[in-house]
């Protein structure tokens, strides 16, 4: 049964609660959620579950109806999120709001293959590295794995691209040396699923376990096995559909996608997908890894090797490492579809992150991304914050702004978040919110002036198509009601505008772009000055990850604090969020909100705070979120910055 406490319980009923259930020979798990703190009391009910119901500090009881407790949503409702650290301060999660892919060959067969199949599959996005040294093979004569040296070589892989390994154990004996080579994640095979033994020592690692589905097991005894891990000592299990036994014999097993849904309302476990194993056979893989995902997996575990066609196990399965990459470029474009983000290893760019303190004008080894093509404003803005000091990186959405920062591809990017007269980029302030390791370091205000660009010989009468980014086309929109006939074509930024007028060889076409992206283009400027008014800012911000956020260091004395947090849905709980804000005498500079994803009528809201440097060193901003976050439901801190003008 799961016993809900009171939020003010005190710690001597805590412990005489603690006491009376163990009395009757229940197994107590203290669990501390979001929402509440439960005790899992695991047992056979002797008792009438309502003795327990009026004892003091006690809120209520739920009977747990299902032969696994530990593993149950009843016991638990969030999902669980399994934390896997790599070796450089880099934390993995499973389960949480990122994908994630674990690749790697069948078999681990020599140091050579190990670390060329490591590089191709981190630079294509994989998180973790998998490879069998002990392999359970249905036939004695075939390869059984290189055992402890195979275990050093897969280490030594994964440490050379910062990936945490991922290999089966599938005897009691192997864990001692699979202790000592650095194991990562402990995988529990199909054929060991109900070895219950091995599940017992391997659950009192308390390591993160992969545990996958038997053979022929039913969600539910797969379930029972996840509670033998669970009940000797790890909170990390996660789940791994590779397929069942059925009488088709198409493929080598049959992926059963509808466990992972079925899965997800039983369980609070995060969920992966093995196609490898489950088809058999190299091209029915990615299309699997795909419906996986559209199911609702966390992730994948798909073999990959440089020379499947030479592998020493599972060759016939493994992709190429072409088709992986292919496979995660995929699974990029499918991840906003099941509201996700792709997790990737964070590379390191030797010229920001050598820096002891971020050091804003360090050197042009810094690199800082944004969307558009060159003469962006975006652009101009990071010249202007880094006074031409680093290297700006081109690309074509806000997204993979974000995603550039998030893999360390870019030390930084810039985005613009708000426009005096066109109003909020909403698209960010969703991106802010879902990249949760991103944090803003900075900002900038910039005087946006639109021009129309066209090739030579253009005139204002000649013009039949414009070409800009919405926010152009709102930001000038009085002197294009002068001149309606004017088809408008959106593009993805005011840069690409004048680049894809560039392309056309004609006088009937211009842009709406700042007057720097005409050299690049070769384009002339038919007019300046068309935005509806001259007091037109953009202001943008800069995103790093929240690493080098913490490092950095205030010149200025006045500060924003950029807050996200959502509201209980009672009367007056957006007044109470503010009234905190109000009794620290914190200023509120801007205050928006956005509707939150999947939640018709919550929103989310976000706040700019002015604080002082002074006060933020006493400690008042620390107090007021506190605070805050007692009152709100969620709450994220998305930045403490300086702005420059
Ligand atoms: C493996 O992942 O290498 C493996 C043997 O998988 P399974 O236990 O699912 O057959
Ligand atoms: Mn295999």
């Amino acid at each position: 049964m799961v016993i809900v406490l009171k939020k003010d319980i005190s710690d001597i009923y805590k412990s005489e609660l603690r006491n009376f259930l163990k009395n009757n020979n229940f197994i107590v798990n203290e669990i501390v959620g979001e929402e509440s703190t439960v005790f899992a009391a695991v047992g056979k009910l002797t008792i009438d579950y309502r003795e327990v119901e009026i004892l003091p500090g006690v809120d209520r009881v739920i009977p747990i109806s299902k032969p696994y407790k530990l593993a149950s949503r009843e016991f638990k409702k969030e999902n669980t999120i399994i934390e896997i650290p790599n070796n450089r301060g880099q934390i993995i999660r499973v389960g949480g709001s990122r994908l994630v892919s674990i690749a790697g060959p069948c078999a681990v067969e020599s140091l050579d293959q190990m670390m060329s199949i490591a590089k191709r599959v981190v630079e294509s996005g994989a998180v973790m590295l998998r490879g069998g040294a002990y392999k359970p093979r249905t036939s004695p004569y075939a390869f059984q794995g290189m055992g402890v040296e195979g275990l050093k070589i897969l280490k030594e892989a994964g440490n050379a691209y910062g990936l945490p390994i991922v290999t089966e154990c599938v005897a009691t004996e192997h864990i001692e040396g699979m202790e000592k080579c650095g194991v990562d994640v402990y995988q529990i095979g199909a054929r060991n699923m109900q070895n219950f033994e091995l599940l017992k020592r391997v659950g009192a690692l308390n390591k993160p376990v992969i545990l996958k589905r038997g053979i022929s097991a039913t969600i539910e005894e797969w379930l029972m096995a996840a509670e033998y891990l669970l009940s000797s000592g790890t909170e990390s299990v996660i789940l791994c559909e590779r397929g069942i036994r059925t009488y088709e014999k198409a493929t080598r097993n049959t992926l059963d996608l509808s466990a992972i849904p079925v899965l997800r309302s039983l369980t609070h476990l995060p969920i992966i997908v093995d196609p490898s194993h489950a088809v058999g056979i190299r091209d029915k893989v990615a299309p699997m890894a795909l419906a996986g995902i559209a199911a609702g997996s966390d992730g994948i575990i798909v073999e990959v090797h440089c020379n499947p066609d030479k592998a020493m196990s599972d060759g016939a399965q493994s992709l190429y490492p072409e088709q992986f990459e292919k496979l995660m470029r995929d699974i990029d474009v499918l991840a906003p579809v099941v509201d996700r983000e792709v997790s990737r290893i964070r590379i390191y760019n030797d010229g920001a992150k050598k820096e002891s303190k971020i050091d804003k004008f360090s050197s042009d080894k810094v690199i800082c991304a944004y969307s558009g093509t060159r003469g962006a404003f975006a652009e101009q803005a990071i010249n202007h914050y880094f006074e031409n000091k680093v290297q700006s990186l081109s690309l074509s959405s806000f997204r993979d702004v974000f995603m550039a920062v998030h893999s360390g591809k870019a030390d930084y990017g810039m985005i613009p978040i708000e426009n005096s007269l066109a109003g909020s980029v909403y698209e960010n302030y969703d991106n802010l919110l879902r990249f949760d390791d991103i944090s803003i370091v900075g900002s900038i205000k910039l005087r946006i002036e639109h021009t129309l660009l066209a090739k030579d010989g253009t005139t204002v009468d000649s013009i039949k198509t414009v070409f800009s980014h919405p926010q152009g086309f709102a930001q000038c929109s009085e002197f294009l009601s002068q001149h309606p006939q004017w088809n408008l074509v959106e593009c993805i930024s005011t840069a690409n505008a004048a680049s894809d007028v560039a392309k056309k060889d004609s006088t009937t076409h211009a842009a709406i772009a700042s007057s720097k992206a005409a050299a690049p283009n070769n384009l002339c400027v038919i007019k300046t000055g068309i935005e509806d008014n001259p007091r037109n800012y953009t202001r943008f911000i800069l995103i790093s990850h929240k690493d080098f956020a913490k490092q950095i260091e205030f010149d200025k004395e006045d500060l924003i604090c950029t807050i996200a947090f959502s509201t209980k849905n009672e009367p007056g709980s957006l007044y109470k969020c503010l009234h905190i804000l109000q009794s620290a005498e914190l200023n509120m500079s801007r205050l928006e909100s956005r509707p939150i994803a999947g939640q018709p009528w919550h929103y989310m809201f976000y706040v700019d705070v002015n604080i002082s440097k002074t006060k933020k060193e006493q400690g008042v901003l620390d107090l007021a979120i506190e605070n805050l976050s007692k009152q709100s439901e969620k709450l994220r801190v998305l930045g403490i910055f300086e702005e420059l003008n």
